[in-house]
C-alpha cells in the first residue's frame, strides 16, 4: 500500500560516493565479522526544479587530510583509515553530473562528524543548513571533546556563521503519514520539496532530509542515524563502540526504534534481504543511511551516481 502525504515537488536525487574509510565491522554492529569492512561517505546530490543544486553532506575531501594531520587529531585518522581516490572528489563527480563547486546552493548537513563535511571549505556560496544545537557544541566544547565525537573545527569555513541557517529555526512541516512515528519535520525552502527529520541520538543536532524523487519513491537520508539498513530489523545491537560515541544513547534507541517501525510497516519484513528490498520500492520508500555500501549497490542505477 503506497503511503498518502500531502503532495510535494518532486526533486532529482543522485547518491555520490564520496571516499571511504575501513574499519572492523565488529566495532559498528554487534556480531559483526572480525574483517575490515568498507564504509562509503554518501552524499546525496539534489537537484530543485527552482532552487538549483542541494547537496546532502559532503563526505571526505582533502580537507580531512589536513585537518588530522597533526596529534592528537591524527589519532582519528589512525581510527578510521580514509581513502579519496581523486575519481570520487566531490568536484570531479559534481563536473562529471553539468555542476561546478560554486554553483551549489545549498548544504543539509545532517551533523558536524568530519566525514560529512569535510568539503564545506570547497563549496563557497552554498548556505549550510545544520541544527544550532551541532553548532554550538562544535563552537563550545575542548578540543579533545570535539576529537572524541569526530568533530574537527578545522573543516567550518571562515564564513560560516554567514552562511549558516539553523535547522531548528526554519518553519514547522508535518510529515507524510508513514513518517510521524518520527515527529515532525522542518520545511527547508517553503514548499514542501525537502524536510528536515530530527533522528536525534548518534550526534548533537542530527537530522535526516527527506525527499520525493522523481521516481515518485520517498527517501531518507539518515545521516548516521543507523549503520546498515539492517539495523531496521533483528534485535537493535549496535556494538559498543556505536553506543559509546553516541551523543545520546537512548535517543539513537528511540530513532532506531521508529526508523523499524517504518521498516516493518512499508517492507513487510520476511527476513529475505533481496525479496524486502523489492517491497521497500514497491512501496515507495527507501531509507538510506550514510555509510551502508549494500544500501548503495540496492539503489536504482537511476539514482547510484558514482561508477
Ligand atoms: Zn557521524
Amino acid at each position: 500500500m503506497r503511503a498518502q502525504g500531502p503532495a510535494f515537488p518532486r526533486t532529482a536525487l543522485t547518491v555520490l560516493r564520496v571516499g571511504h574509510c575501513t574499519h572492523l565491522e565488529c566495532m559498528a554492529l554487534r556480531g559483526g565479522a572480525w574483517r575490515k569492512g568498507v564504509f562509503p561517505a554518501l552524499v546525496g546530490l539534489i537537484r530543485h526544479p527552482a532552487a538549483g543544486a542541494i547537496l546532502f553532506d559532503t563526505g571526505y575531501a582533502e580537507h580531512f587530510f589536513a585537518a588530522t594531520a597533526r596529534l592528537p587529531e591524527r589519532m582519528y585518522r589512525w581510527a578510521t583509515p580514509t581513502v579519496l581516490p581523486p575519481s570520487e572528489c566531490l568536484g570531479t563527480q559534481l563536473a562529471r553530473h553539468g555542476i561546478a563547486m560554486h554553483e551549489v546552493r545549498a548544504v543539509f548537513a545532517s551533523h558536524l562528524h568530519a566525514d560529512h563535511i569535510a568539503g564545506l571549505r570547497d563549496l563557497p556560496r552554498a548556505a549550510i543548513w545544520c541544527a544550532d544545537a551541532a553548532v554550538r557544541f562544535a563552537r563550545t566544547s575542548g578540543r579533545i571533546a570535539r576529537l572524541r565525537r569526530a568533530t574537527l573545527r578545522a573543516l567550518l569555513p571562515g564564513d560560516f556563521a554567514a552562511r549558516h541557517v539553523a535547522i531548528e529555526h526554519l518553519p514547522r512541516a508535518p510529515l507524510p503519514h508513514a513518517w510521524r512515528v518520527l515527529g515532525e519535520g522542518h520545511d527547508l525552502l517553503g514548499d514542501g520539496s525537502l524536510r528536515a527529520l530530527p533522528l536525534p541520538g548518534h550526534a548533537r543536532g542530527h537530522y535526516g532530509l527527506l525527499l520525493r524523487n522523481q521516481d515518485d519513491r520517498e527517501y531518507l537520508l539518515a545521516g548516521d542515524a543507523l549503520w546498515r539498513y539492517d539495523a531496521t530489523r533483528g534485535p537493535l545491537s549496535p556494538a559498543w563502540p556505536v553506543r559509546l560515541l553516541a551523543d545520546d544513547w537512548n535517543a539513537l534507541h528511540a530513532t532506531l526504534t521508529g526508523l523499524r517501525a517504518i521498516h516493518a510497516d512499508g517492507a513487510g519484513d520476511d527476513g529475505d534481504d533481496d525479496r524486502d528490498n523489492e517491497r521497500r520500492r514497491d512501496d515507495g520508500r527507501c531509507i538510506l543511511p550514510s555509510h551502508c555500501a549494500a544500501s548503495y549497490a540496492r539503489l536504482p542505477d537511476t539514482v547510484r551516481g558514482t561508477p
